[in-house]
């Protein structure tokens, strides 16, 4: 039996284990925290990130609320 992981870092792509995308939800990061760490395909140790605060309900659409004039 597989051993319980936090996610699939086989299904990870080039920018979630660069850091540049979030490890659990795939959105590019501008907030982030330390998830976890995971060894890569070559078995380097590789620190994993994600939304701070957490991950965005809606993927998609603006973040920041529209400003009033
Ligand atoms: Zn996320």
């Amino acid at each position: 039996m597989k051993a319980a992981l936090v996610l699939d870092t086989d299904n990870l792509n080039g920018d979630q284990w660069r850091g540049w995308a979030c490890a659990l939800c795939g959105a590019r990061l501008y907030a982030d925290r330390p998830l976890c760490k995971a060894r890569d395909r070559s078995g380097e140790l590789v620190q994993l990130w994600a939304c701070a605060p957490a991950c965005p309900s809606k993927p998609r659409g603006p973040s920041v609320p529209p400003q009033r004039y």
